[in-house]
């Protein structure tokens, strides 16, 4: 089972999100599409795929992401 990725605990900030929804701001760019995320209020941080979609930032997609860099900056892929 995936888990989901908080910086902190802020159960306000979940609750506001819930309510509202996330403001996300970008932590680190991969490459020129893919980025990570973290909300500014319950800092949930999340990745994008493919399609644009903000998906959970797990173990499993740190490690995709990891790898990307490590392409990306020997082989200059273009995305
Ligand atoms: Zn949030």
């Amino acid at each position: 089972m995936k888990s989901i990725t908080y910086k902190k605990h802020s159960l306000k900030g979940r609750l506001l999100c819930a309510i509202f929804g996330h403001k996300f701001k970008t932590i680190k760019f991969i490459t020129d599409h893919f980025k990570e995320f973290e909300c500014r209020i319950c800092y949930l941080q999340v990745t994008n795929e493919i399609t644009d979609k903000k998906v959970s930032l797990t173990q499993e997609h740190r490690e995709i992401n990891r790898t990307l860099i490590r392409l990306y900056k020997k082989k200059d892929y273009q995305f």
